[in-house]
């Protein structure tokens, strides 16, 4: 193909880890940028993957971001880069996420630090709404959501909160991100339709490793893990694991190849 369809990994860490942060990515093509999920602290992390990886990528390079749930180790940088486009840039961000996400996250979570700005001098207080900051848009289940190059297909996970995996498509290239899920075999299959699948494992209401084990080769040999626990030793895994400021190119040349490192 034509364009090349990159993946950026910024974090590939647990929600409790102390030697990775946490998992998110950014994807390019086309000279676009898409960062999927934000956990703190994200301008470091993206700088410290520019670094590691030698394509440098800044905050201002990127207006859209996809969501997949609101824990705070998904999540917990969109205010920053709500607060840092309006004043650093300015420009208003664009938020891509479950209609269940985006009903909730201005009500029930960033109102309170960004639903009024007091006027120092004044005392005068000015409600703010969500599009003071961002534009919200939601994807949709069953249906592709174009977002320049990429057209992004979402389905519901079993997590502890609404959670959504994704099939990011850029021409023929697939690249599939399980998100946080126990192990179903459903979504596992929904994700085989991808050339690359990035899975989580770990322990509690997550994915463990002896199962995605058991799946048959042909998936196995498409899986990068992200969402490991600290424990696992990414040189000793069973199955390959993605590293931290990895930048990795999706084609399938040569004929055979599905993903070139
Ligand atoms: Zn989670």
């Amino acid at each position: 193909m034509t364009t090349p369809f990159q993946m950026l990994t910024l974090g590939v860490g647990d929600a409790f880890s102390d030697r990775y942060y946490h998992t998110s990515f950014v994807l390019m093509a086309e000279g676009m940028h898409l960062l999927i999920d934000c956990p703190e602290p994200i301008r470091k992390i993206l700088r410290e993957a520019s670094e590691a990886s030698g394509r440098r990528v800044n905050l201002k390079d990127i207006d859209d971001v996809v969501l997949t749930h609101l824990h705070a180790d998904h999540a917990s940088a969109w205010e920053t880069i709500c607060h840092w486009k309006r004043h650093r840039q300015p420009a208003r961000p664009r938020l891509y996420t479950s209609p269940e996400v985006l009903d909730v996250i201005w009500d029930q979570r960033l109102r309170a630090v960004m639903g009024e700005t007091i006027n120092l001098e004044t005392g005068e207080v000015t409600p703010n709404s969500p599009s003071d900051y961002f534009e919200g848009h939601a994807l949709s289940y069953g249906q592709e959501t174009a977002i320049g190059p990429f057209h992004v297909s979402i389905r519901r996970t079993k997590h502890v909160i609404p959670t959504v995996g994704l099939i990011v498509r850029v021409g023929d290239m697939r690249w599939g991100y399980a998100c946080d899920t126990i192990f179903d075999p459903e979504h596992i299959k929904w994700l085989s339709q991808a050339d690359m699948i990035v899975h989580e494992t770990n322990d509690g209401p997550h994915t463990p490793l002896e199962d995605l084990m058991g799946l048959p080769q042909e998936i196995r040999d498409k899986i990068w893990l992200v969402h490991y626990p600290d424990s696992l030793d990414p040189n000793d895994a069973p199955l390959n694991c993605l590293r931290q400021g990895q930048l990795l190119t999706l084609t399938k040349e040569p004929p055979g190849a599905v993903v070139a490192r």
